[in-house]
């Protein structure tokens, strides 16, 4: 059952059925930023078509991935029989900790952006990857286009490029799906470059960390086809501009993060063992939100260098004007160790 007034197909149709065989009197709705705005059309929805008084919740907090479900405030407090999750697919369970369950079911359900491939962007992307010499592309996406990989593929195809689409690795991936702080099945596939569609910097970018590829861009959103590559370049220089300047950290901050799936105990007591075996201090910080004004609340002289094992795109993109290094976990690594590469990404 699709909820019809809205630029996304959402199939309220497993979260009926969960709803009903868990019996659920109160559930919880949580949905990305971009699709909040339908978040009351969403619940109308799923009233509609739930027998007897269903208590719908929408969460308006930031939902920034499956890493984010917030399951534990949930559930010693409005104490939902299920949530919801619109828009992402599980969080990888071997990247959170593995041995944290939620007390709560949560059923995922997808949301399939209605936008389809911009006229015009598959000849103009060919035209900039031929520029660079590729030939055999890649072609990645978020979970919200996963439906239009294909499609895509075979235009390039048709226009004489090799497209290869990573595998994906359900229930985490989808075919051709990247996650901001996972490109394994990119960095998997035989490919020169890359087309990356939809919308933003945030994973193109990070598509670029992790391969070093020409990136090319299909927004469906802006109708354009924006080469990313240059951009990805300086990021990188910058980046490798803050392993540099943390290479002689003695006393860093390490940054625990306690959202859901952000938590890495694994991660943590790797970072742990590598500051202690180079005879360096460390001071453990908890941060659910990770802002600025929360690392100047917490910073003072003896910290010289903070380290993030919440989400590693917290100090690419969010925090990297900080006037002391904030690193990534694999930039770390190679500040402790002394090297400038192989540059490590994000883990
Ligand atoms: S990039 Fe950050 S917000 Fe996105 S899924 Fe990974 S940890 Fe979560």
């Amino acid at each position: 059952m699709l909820c019809a007034d809205i630029p996304y197909e959402i199939d309220l149709e497993a979260a009926r059925e969960a709803i009903v065989k868990a019996g659920a009197v109160r559930v919880v709705v949580q949905l990305p930023d971009g699709l909040k705005k339908y978040g009351v059309s969403i619940v109308n929805c799923l009233k509609s078509l739930t027998p007897g008084s269903l208590e719908v919740y929408l969460h308006a907090d930031p939902v920034y991935g499956s890493c984010d479900i917030q399951y534990g405030q949930l559930a010693s407090s409005v104490k939902p029989q299920l949530i919801i999750h619109v828009g992402h697919s599980p969080y990888p369970v071997e990247l959170a900790d593995p041995g944290l369950e939620s007390p709560v079911n949560i059923v995922y359900v997808p949301a399939l952006s209605k936008l389809d491939i911009p006229e015009g962007s598959v000849e103009s992307s060919i035209e900039v990857l031929r520029g660079y010499g590729v030939r055999r592309v890649g072609v990645v996406t978020t979970a919200q286009h996963t439906h239009r990989v294909k499609a895509l593929a075979e235009a390039l195809r048709e226009g004489g490029l090799e497209p290869v689409i990573p595998r994906g690795f359900p229930p985490y991936f989808l075919d051709g799906q990247v996650l901001g702080c996972d490109y394994r099945l990119a960095k998997h596939v035989k490919a020169e470059g890359f087309i990356y569609f939809g919308g933003g910097v945030f994973h193109p970018l990070g598509l670029y960390l992790a391969t070093f590829k020409p990136i090319v861009k299909i927004d469906p959103y802006e109708g354009k086809t924006i080469d990313l590559t240059g951009l990805g370049e300086r990021v990188y220089r910058v980046r490798l501009f803050k392993v540099s300047e943390a290479m002689n950290a003695d006393k860093w901050a390490l940054i625990v993060g306690v959202k859901t799936g952000q938590y890495r105990p694994w991660l943590v007591e790797r970072l742990r063992r590598e500051i202690e075996a180079r005879g360096r201090n460390y001071v453990l910080i908890a941060s659910e939100n990770l802002t600025l004004q929360n690392i100047i609340a917490v910073d003072n002289e003896w910290i010289q260098a903070f380290t993030v094992t919440s989400c590693p795109r917290i100090p690419t993109d969010d925090l990297w004007e900080y006037h002391k290094p904030v690193l990534t976990p694999g930039e770390t690594i190679m500040a402790l160790r002394g090297e400038l590469e192989p540059y490590r990404f994000p883990w």
